[in-house]
């Protein structure tokens, strides 16, 4: 199994609703999201996939939020914008693409300060 690494930071502005304490407040985040994608086989060139093309898609991902208040977008007008909510919208938005070549996402970690992340997997098949 091989498994490749990108990552990519975006600033946005969150309140957390329900939240007691400083999070249910109006703050912001210079977020930091790492994608890893996995799969068996390389390609004729010996890559699993392109950087250029898995850094591609999170940047789409990302510029969607980038210097907006999450709260305001969908699914976070509905979905508590939490590092663990957005870890499976960048799973979630990733996984299509990344499936057209034939591997998956194995995991997104999202960085909400230098030292706090979450992580979203699937979990296993049963
Ligand atoms: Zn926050």
């Amino acid at each position: 199994m091989f498994e490749i690494s990108a990552e990519y930071s975006f600033a946005a502005g969150h309140a957390l609703r329900g939240y007691k304490g400083k999070c249910e407040h109006v703050h912001g985040h210079n977020y930091k999201i790492c994608v890893t994608v996995a799969g068996e086989q390389l390609n004729a060139l010996g890559l699993l996939m392109d950087f250029v093309d898995l850094r591609a898609a999170l940047k789409a991902l990302a510029e969607r939020l980038d210097h907006r208040f999450l709260n305001d977008l969908p699914p976070f007008d509905q979905l508590n914008p939490s590092a663990e909510n957005l870890a499976k919208y960048f799973w979630e938005g990733l996984e299509p693409e990344v499936r057209k070549q034939g591997l998956h996402v194995q995991s997104v970690t999202v960085w909400e300060t230098d030292t706090t992340s979450a992580t979203y997997h699937p979990s296993p098949q049963r």
